[in-house]
């Protein structure tokens, strides 16, 4: 420690000792994912994005005027941001014009002075076209999808860049601003609290902002017709926007009745619930979006808002609202790791009902029935492989060892280590991560600190070897 000091001292003296031209080099194209190697890029850390978004749902036209401050964490002769489609007019950097080429989803400026490192900038591009999501290895559609009325937006894993350039990595956390513009009649919904709305005659500009940091797989910007209702949960101001048309899958009547009746009976014993268990909830606002997107197929966290495709169940619900502390506040370093986001999402369903229904299962009633399942059954093989933490690639991101054996990882953990040191470890993880990345490996080294046990053999069985752990293994 001490050499390694001395060492970075020396290494500083030279430098300003000889302030010679700066190496200006190029940033990196990727953020080194293991899953996603292209998304994200290198050399600058955005510090806030400020998205002017005017989008036309009738010809599905969106309309990009985004403006990014960063800081340069090398001396950079240019950099990357993530775009995908749609006709770039121009990028300015610092107030001027800067050139620009693309390929894929790599936008490459190249400014007109080279970027100084840790010195701030700002890149503002103006881009307009149709609108487009992509299509995940796993075929889920990701991103700006549009709907009947309007989009629904989600971005996990890599959407984002389908409807703003952005650094999408889950390693840049950033705060935003959003004005969406959008036909009179029709609601846009943003994470954060709500700004302002301005009537501007044929359209409605909907201002938003998230003053916590977020990185770009938790923004949304849905919009379309929803009824949407602004009251106060636990203290903070809560956002709740229901499609009139929502109801639940494969049902032919619109119910969006349900959907208010489950919000309400659930945000917010589940935000009190989670406050207690885990720690404060993260952020200033709390809200739902429960569109009718019927041809999506999942829900997501976003952050301070999740994004629901159609009326969800209390399990859901409940999920989404865990992610804001799993996954939102604390975010994966790389997506490998989902279990993270996923296993405690998925247990926090299962404490929630042990806590609220002294009827229902408890969390090892959950494990048990899980636990019985046969490894040659065909259950069994969805539920035993491949190991929640030994995923091959990104089509397995989303498959059932992630969220179920990642669930059981922590029952199972509960059970090894008892209840209060179980939740002394839960509380920890929060507390000392709160905004920032972590890996499974931090898991396992804090779990092992917080409770004085060695279990490098508990984590192995439970995450890294596929197949059903043999009883008495771990
Ligand atoms: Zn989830």
């Amino acid at each position: 420690m001490v050499l390694r000091s001395l060492c970075a001292a020396l290494v500083l003296f030279a430098v300003s000792a000889a302030p010679a031209a700066a190496d200006f080099t190029p940033g990196a194209d990727g953020a080194g994912d293991p899953f996603y190697p292209n998304a994200g890029n290198g050399g600058y850390d955005v510090r806030h994005y400020s998205l002017k978004l005017d989008y036309e749902p009738q010809n599905e036209q969106l309309a990009g005027d985004v403006s990014i401050s960063a800081r340069a964490t090398q001396d950079l002769s240019s950099f990357n941001l993530d775009l995908r489609g749609y006709k770039v007019d121009s990028v300015t950097v610092n107030g001027s014009a800067a050139s620009f080429t693309r390929k894929g989803q790599e936008l490459t400026i190249t400014p007109s002075a080279g970027l100084r490192r840790n010195r701030d900038f700002s890149v503002r591009v103006i881009y307009d076209g149709h609108a487009n999501y992509v299509l995940d290895p796993d075929k889920s559609k990701d991103g700006w999808i549009p709907t009947d009325d309007g989009a629904f937006v989600v971005n996990e894993p890599q959407g984002s860049p389908t409807w703003f350039p952005s650094n999408d990595t889950p390693k840049d956390f950033a705060t935003f601003d959003f004005a969406i513009t959008v036909p009179e009649g029709k609601t846009a919904m943003a994470n954060g609290r709500l700004v302002s709305t301005t009537d501007n005659g044929d359209t409605t500009t909907w201002r938003w902002r998230e003053d916590s940091p977020m990185v770009p797989y938790l923004t949304t910007a849905t919009n379309g017709v929803f009824e949407l209702r602004i009251g106060t949960v636990n203290g903070l101001p809560e956002y709740n926007a229901v499609d009139p048309q929502t109801r639940p899958f494969g049902q032919k009547e619109p119910n969006p009745q349900l959907a208010w009746d489950r919000l309400n009976a659930t945000q917010g014993p589940a935000l009190d619930l989670f406050s207690q268990l885990y720690g404060p909830y993260p952020y200033d606002s709390v809200g739902a979006i429960v569109d009718w997107a019927d041809n999506v197929f999942y829900s997501l966290e976003s952050q301070t808002k999740p994004n629901y495709w159609h009326v969800a169940s209390v399990a859901t619900i409940v999920h989404e609202i865990a992610h804001q502390w799993f996954g939102d506040a604390i975010v994966l370093e790389r997506w490998p790791d989902m279990w993270l986001n996923e296993g405690f999402a998925t247990w926090s369903e299962w404490i929630w009902f042990e806590k609220t229904d002294p009827t229902g299962p408890t969390a090892q009633d959950q494990f048990d029935a899980l636990y019985a399942t046969p490894e040659d059954s065909s259950a069994g093989q969805d539920l035993w492989f491949p190991a929640p933490n030994g995923l091959a690639d990104a089509s397995e991101l989303f498959h059932t060892p992630v969220y179920d054996r990642g669930a059981m990882t922590l029952q199972a953990l509960r059970e090894k280590v008892g209840n209060d040191v179980f939740f002394r470890i839960i509380r920890a993880w929060y507390a000392e991560n709160k905004f920032s990345n972590v890996t499974t490996q931090d898991f396992i080294a804090l779990a092992e600190r917080v409770s004085g046990q060695e279990l490098d053999q508990f984590f192995q069985v439970w995450l890294f070897e596929e197949g059903r752990p043999e009883p008495n293994s771990w």
